[in-house]
């Protein structure tokens, strides 16, 4: 029995049996096979509800299973699983007769289980994915994938399949900026299914999008008559030799949302008073044009001056002024799906609180290890008061800097939290800080828009700038600023910068060196 089948004949709706009919282009997504899919998906076409439903029948129909569930926020969470899954698993009569026993162990708002052995695990992750550690799973299910930053979350969570002999992974979010990670990491490698659907007047088959609107009701691009018949709709691969199995389904792919006059109406309405950003990304299921970009090639060519370092003795002249030097690495790696470089950012700090980017190297071979001997002979060229280097992959690499020029001066960082705050992380293996990321690469972006920074002659600088550019922002659907830069664009040499700031307000006492005790936010006490 194929799940979408499974699903209509278990599962209960708001008192009624669940149909797909409402929910047609659902249906091969329930039914597919392949182990990685994604879903590009327009608001109100019931996404929360789908996932539910299908994480709820696969594990009824595979005993001893282990779903893992995992969105940005935890309020996201407990919604979804309180308010999505747990009322389908109550709810519908027949699940909880055969797999719902009141002597189960475990069935809250993180962990549910069924009586035929299969698990759910609910989980929050948006930028570090430390909460996962350790879940061993048969499936991973992203939500709002596009407010989650998969390159520091996703290399931890697949940890989590290591060990299964499925290994599935699912990806669901609502498109935003062209260069969102769902776009880029996701649906440009997927098979790029369209919700086509064919011309009662000319035969005409149509992708769904903007040329279809007409002013009563859809209507087919080619003869203009309609409306067209969403139900009628079939699922085409665009992209078909793609490796990820992609679903792109827009709001108006629902025949709920323009089957009537009224529906309809308010899909005209959001066009008149939505941007056509959010029109785009809301109603059409598209990605739209670059998030907000708040430093341009020439603010960077204007903080440029007329030195240039070199790799051997420092140049008194650029000495002019600095009263004492810092530095911030961020440790390269390698992981299955990158090669990130080491890069590092030595600063003077100047009387007047300005930073003058003293020496600057990015080093291309994503072992960090082999870079350390010419990290620490700068750092000493320049003696150094304070260092930070980015925490956890980079943890060895700090401890090895703590050998080469001193413990007292070398600190870890690692990104937690969103509370804008910097707190002191009494990790025994690498102390140091942790801090908000959005806030640390603020300091940057804010460094050159005050013009507080001071960089050398723009021959020399211009190899660097690429990494400050690649930066954008984007208002998250969490409504959270969020700073990220496109997959294909490195930016180690933003956070080396960023973990310099870091180490230039160490370094000047505006950040207290150590605390007794970790303090803790209680709102992750009990994550
Ligand atoms: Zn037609």
């Amino acid at each position: 029995m194929s799940r979408s089948v499974l699903a209509e004949k278990l599962i209960y709706l708001e008192g009624k049996p669940f149909s797909l009919d409402a929910y047609q282009p659902f249906r091969a997504v329930y039914d597919t096979k392949h182990p990685v899919i994604t879903l590009m998906c327009g608001r109100q076409v019931g996404k929360s509800t789908s996932l539910a439903n299908f994480l709820l029948t696969e594990g009824i129909s595979i005993p001893q299973f282990r779903s893992l569930f995992v969105a940005p926020s935890k309020e996201q969470t407990s919604r979804f699983s309180n308010t999505r899954f747990a009322k389908a698993l109550f709810f519908s009569p027949k699940i909880r007769r055969h797999f719902v026993t009141n002597d189960m162990p475990a069935n809250n708002v993180m962990l549910r289980m069924l009586s035929n052995g299969s698990e759910f695990f609910f989980t929050y992750a948006h930028d570090d994915a430390e909460r996962v550690r350790g879940i061993s799973a048969d499936r991973i299910c992203f939500d709002e994938v596009q407010s989650i930053i998969l390159e520091a979350v996703e290399p931890v969570i697949r940890e989590c399949l290591a060990a299964s002999q499925y290994k599935y992974r699912m990806y669901c979010g609502t498109p935003l900026s062209a260069e969102n990670d769902i776009e880029v990491m996701l649906w440009q490698k997927s098979t790029q299914g369209e919700w086509v659907v064919q011309c009662g007047s000319c035969g005409g088959h149509n992708i769904l999008g903007f040329q279809n609107l007409g002013p009563k009701f859809l209507i087919c691009a080619r003869c203009e008559k309609g409306p067209l018949d969403v139900r009628k709709g079939k699922w085409f691969l665009t992209m078909p030799d793609n490796p990820i199995m992609g679903f792109r389904i827009p709001q108006i792919a629902l025949h709920r949302n323009v089957g009537t006059p009224e529906a309809y109406q308010s899909i005209m309405d959001k066009l008149r008073d939505y941007s056509k950003a959010q029109f785009n990304n809301e109603v059409l299921g598209i990605s739209d044009s670059l998030g907000a970009r708040l430093i341009s090639l020439d603010m960077l060519k204007g903080l440029c001056h007329d030195y240039r370092w070199t790799e051997g003795l420092v140049d008194p002249v650029n000495m002019h002024n600095v009263m004492m030097c810092v530095a911030g690495v961020d440790w390269g790696g390698q992981s299955q799906t990158n090669v990130s470089r080491t890069a590092l950012a030595i600063w003077g700090i100047l009387p007047d609180g300005k930073l003058r980017l003293l020496f600057a190297k990015i080093y291309p071979s994503g072992h960090a290890i082999q870079d350390l001997d010419d990290i620490a002979q700068h750092c000493q060229r320049f003696a150094i008061r304070a260092f930070v280097g980015d925490s956890g992959e980079g943890m060895m690499a700090n401890a090895q800097m703590r050998q080469k020029i001193g413990a007292h001066i070398v600190y870890g960082n690692r990104y937690v939290g969103q509370n804008g705050k910097i707190k002191w992380n009494k990790n025994q293996n690498d102390p140091g800080y942790q801090s908000d990321r959005t806030m640390i690469l603020d300091q940057v972006m804010h460094g050159v828009i005050t013009k507080s920074f001071e960089f050398p002659h723009w021959d020399q600088f211009e190899h660097f700038s690429d990494d400050l550019l690649s930066a954008y922002e984007e208002t998250s659907l969490m409504n959270r600023r969020v700073w990220k830069h496109a997959a294909t664009r490195p930016d180690d040499f933003l956070h080396a910068c960023a973990l310099g700031w870091l180490a230039s307000k160490v370094a000047t006492g505006q950040v207290i060196m150590y605390q007794d005790q970790l303090t803790i936010d209680p709102s992750e006490a009990n994550a």
